[in-house]
């Protein structure tokens, strides 16, 4: 169904092949080398941007020590991830608490270990920030409604009306804090760009009116994640992403851009992961079903927690796939007792007629939220098994 060399190199296809013949089933194996390239080309395209990579994405260990070598800086959402990359010798002024949704003696917790800049979007955890984190760098998230081209929104739980982030940025000095800026996150996967094009005029509207009315300078915006990975819905390029919204900077700020922070998760991790799970069953619900349910040993409970409303579809390669191999309609489900469990109905894929139990699936583009999206014991299915290449 999938031409395998739209997503991966025949090299880079071998080289997984050769590493993860031997391991057991359902696993997950990222591409390092990969990450390193994406990130490369992302600093690249936006080369006055700062980097911090949303560490939900993908937090592995080797992920976070080899971007904390290259010299991304992090945006952490729990003291369980400030826990980990401090651990992993990251200087908490590389770091960012970019959560708004936390508990009084987590901010203070970030605080003794050093973090000074917070994200906020209401009152009340502005009001936290200024007793617990004196002084601080405080920026406010603004709600968006463009968020309807993003295959996974982030809408509605996060940000403020920009009347709101205003009133806030004023309360933030009036508390002793520093207004530091604003932050938007147009939606993951967001397939359109002009979706930066409002945020950045709100932004810039904010950021003028602020200045004459009250006298306050921002200093940084920033413009979230929701740079794309590859998957089966097209996007436009990375490259076409930086020369649109350094333009749409350039019409609203000109020369006076602000510094700019860029929160990329999945264009980073996306691509770098692939999940191989077996086949467990295929089998039809009566005799003349023209389609057929593949049952495999990947679910919803155990890394494929995006399939969720089918949002986001993952090109599937499997161990059948060869030129000329008769395909046909599959519905495809996961192993558990849970009849939610099942991740693609509506949208049809065509998978090999001659598929049976034991063959392989290989699922492309898994590299992001998908191994710590994964239940621990559900039916008593252990979570994901992460290898790195
Ligand atoms: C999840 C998240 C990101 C990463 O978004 P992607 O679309 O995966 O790049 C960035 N910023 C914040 C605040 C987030 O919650």
């Amino acid at each position: 169904m999938f031409n395998r060399s739209d997503f991966i190199s025949d090299s880079d296809w071998n080289r997984f092949i050769d590493f993860s013949k031997d391991l057991e089933t359902p696993n997950i194996v990222i591409n390092l080398h990969q990450i390193k390239q994406n990130y490369i080309k992302l600093r690249d395209s936006f080369p006055y941007a700062q980097i911090y990579y949303a560490v939900k994405a993908n937090p592995g260990d080797p992920v976070i020590t080899l971007l904390r070598d290259l010299g991304s800086n992090f945006d952490i959402a729990s003291r369980y991830e400030l826990d980990k990359v401090l651990s992993l010798d990251i200087h908490p002024d590389r770091l960012s608490y970019g959560n708004t949704i936390k508990k009084a003696r987590d901010i203070k917790y970030f605080y003794d270990k050093g973090v000074r800049m917070f994200a906020t979007d209401s009152k009340e955890d502005l009001k936290n920030i200024a007793e617990n984190a004196p002084k601080s760098r405080v920026y406010v998230r603004m709600l968006l409604d463009t968020t309807e081209t993003a295959d996974w929104p982030l809408s509605r739980k996060f940000g403020c009306h920009p009347d709101m982030a205003y009133d806030l940025l004023v309360m933030a000095r009036d508390l002793g804090l520093t207004p530091y800026g604003i932050s938007f996150h147009p939606g993951s996967q967001q397939r359109d760009i002009g979706a930066w094009n409002d945020a950045i005029a709100k932004a810039r509207y904010l950021y003028s009116s602020l200045e004459e009315e009250e006298g306050i300078r921002l200093t940084m915006i920033n413009m979230g994640g929701g740079f794309p990975a590859h998957y089966i819905n097209p996007t436009n390029e990375l490259e076409t992403y930086a020369s649109e919204i350094t333009r749409y900077l350039q019409d609203d700020f000109g020369e006076e851009s602000p510094l700019i922070v860029l929160e990329p998760g999945r264009s980073l991790v996306g691509d770098c992961g692939i999940l191989t799970s077996e086949v467990v069953m295929v089998s039809r619900k009566n005799n003349t079903a023209l389609q057929r349910w593949v049952y495999q040993d990947a679910g919803k409970f155990n890394g494929l927690i995006e399939t969720l409303d089918e949002s986001i579809k993952y090109p599937i390669i499997t161990s059948k796939d060869e030129p000329g191999v008769k395909e046909g309609e599959v519905i495809l489900a996961g192993p558990t007792c849970d009849s939610a469990d099942i991740m693609y109905e509506d949208f049809k894929y065509k998978l090999p007629i001659n598929l049976k139990a034991g063959d392989k699936l290989f699922w492309l583009t898994t590299g992001a939220y998908t191994s710590t999206y994964a239940s621990v014991a559900f039916n008593g299915f252990p979570p994901l098994k992460t290898y790195y290449m």
